[in-house]
């Protein structure tokens, strides 16, 4: 069975007629699998929901709960104006029913969160997900409007995790077992649909798998069902030379490896989730990019290896990043200064990404983070510390080693006047980095593209 799973994000499920574009591509494939994410925005507005009830504004939080009712009402009933089918009086009551039902949970976890005064990372993930559980069920009922077979799985029925919330860890052996019972939805001639984002721990409790999850949950699947293809549908044509929403003359890469999609996700660029490439890559599944709004074009093409023969691949960017030095306190110079710092980012679970070390120093370039107040005043047992925020960090991704005398000679006459706060090069992860001012990323960014694409 030659399945494949079409992941489709917040900007497709925007609006009736985005929803229209994507039954539409659904239809034109024999064995679809389809993940969704909840409409574009409304996690923020969950989230946005939970915390105006932890701080006590119980009327604020259910406004917003009202909101997201309203919204999807409109959706579905403009979807099914414009797709008149003798059905639709009963697709419209069924999800108007579902949307009762999942608003008035929502305003449940609301109430309950009012009353503890602070949001639980259970309690928000619980409420997160709920913009996946309408969304899946709502366009599944829409696909009937135009004769399309589709069928609402559950996804904590596949999603397996473990307690982790906010960024659980998939049972990757679980799902690949519960995966299978979307065969024998696939053979009865209906099409799945998934919310992704979301899944379920052992005691049946709600977890997310973090910001942008979907991507994950579509890849988890693709490498459950075997799939053929692993598709992420969005808004743009693939994956670019950088964000094309900053960066100008950024365009699409044809093909690119699992690593360097990887490298670039990490670095910031927000077309994929950074755990998406894993599981596709461990079972040799090619992921494509592709955009809904122009779906014959090629998009990226994400396989093992790559035969592009550029000097360097993409460049991501990332905002709010903040950079830590610390220098050793005499007494502690050597191994065991850098140990300790080390030590201390392990115990927070504070990842880096850019490094730069002398003997008595190391500078340290980390996402803005609630756990920097915490870092600080554990490295200040060994040494002095200096916290310089609002910095924002350029990667350049896949650069062929044999062109980096040319490619440094590139970005140093681009960036002109502005400071750099540090540069980093690994050789063999093939990645330059550079910190500046946050108010020179976009222009500094926008001057390397022009030069070295
Ligand atoms: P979705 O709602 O489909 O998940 P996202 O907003 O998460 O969509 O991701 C698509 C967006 O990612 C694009 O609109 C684009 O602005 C942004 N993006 C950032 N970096 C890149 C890149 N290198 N290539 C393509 N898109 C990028
Ligand atoms: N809806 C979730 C988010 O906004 C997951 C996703 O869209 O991938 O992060
Ligand atoms: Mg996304």
């Amino acid at each position: 069975m030659n399945i494949n799973v079409l992941k489709f994000g917040g900007t497709s499920m925007n609006d009736h007629q985005t929803w229209k574009r994507v039954l539409d591509i659904i239809r034109s494939y024999e064995y679809p699998v389809v993940v969704v994410s909840a409409t574009a925005r409304t996690t923020r507005k969950l989230l946005e929901a939970g915390k105006l009830a932890a701080g006590g504004d119980l009327t604020g939080a259910k406004k917003i709960a009202e909101e997201i009712y309203d919204r999807h009402y409109e959706l579905v009933k403009n979807f099914l104006d414009e797709n008149p089918h003798k059905k639709n009086q009963l697709i419209l009551e069924s999800c108007d029913k579902k949307l009762d039902e999942k608003t008035g949970l929502l305003k449940k976890y609301l109430d309950y969160t009012a009353k503890t005064g602070s949001l639980e990372p259970k309690m928000s993930d619980a409420i997160a997900s709920i913009g996946e559980q309408i969304s899946s069920y709502l366009l599944a009922q829409c696909g009937l409007a135009l004769d399309i077979l589709t069928q609402h799985i559950e996804a904590k029925k596949l999603i397996k995790t473990d307690h982790q919330y906010g960024s659980a860890n998939p049972n990757r052996m679980l799902i690949s077992q519960k995966c299978g019972s979307l065969e024998t939805v696939l053979e009865s001639g209906f099409t799945p649909v998934i919310g992704g984002f979301y899944g379920e721990a052992p005691d049946g409790t709600t977890t997310t798998l973090g910001f942008e999850g979907s991507d994950y949950s579509a890849s988890l699947i693709g490498a459950g069902v075997h799939a053929r293809t692993i598709e992420i549908w969005t808004d743009v044509s693939g994956v670019y030379t950088s964000d094309p929403r900053h960066i100008d003359h950024a365009r699409p890469i044809a093909e690119m490896s699992y690593y360097d999609a990887t490298e670039m996700a990490y670095f910031g660029a927000k077309v994929l989730h950074p755990s998406t490439l894993k599981p596709a890559q461990e079972r040799n599944i090619p992921v494509l990019v592709k955009n809904i709004f122009e779906a014959d074009a090629p998009g990226t093409q994400i396989i093992r290896e790559s035969h592009t023969n550029r000097k360097v691949l993409a460049m991501s960017f990332k905002q709010n990043m903040t950079l830590v030095t610390v220098s050793a306190y005499e007494t502690l110079m050597g191994y065991s200064f850098l140990t300790k710092v080390f030590a201390a980012l392990e115990d927070l679970h504070l990842p880096v990404d850019a490094v730069n070390t002398t003997e008595a120093s190391v500078t340290l370039a980390i996402a803005d983070s609630p756990k920097l107040d915490q870092l600080t005043k554990n490295l200040i047992a060994f040494g002095s510390v200096e916290i310089e925020s609002e910095k924002g960090l350029i990667s350049l991704i896949g650069c062929k080693i044999a062109e980096m005398k040319k490619l440094n000679e590139q970005i140093f006459s681009s960036i002109g006047e502005t400071t750099v706060d540090m540069i980093t090069f690994t050789k063999d992860k093939r990645i330059l980095s550079l910190v500046v001012n946050e108010n020179d990323l976009i222009p500094t960014a926008q001057g390397i593209h022009d030069q070295v694409f």
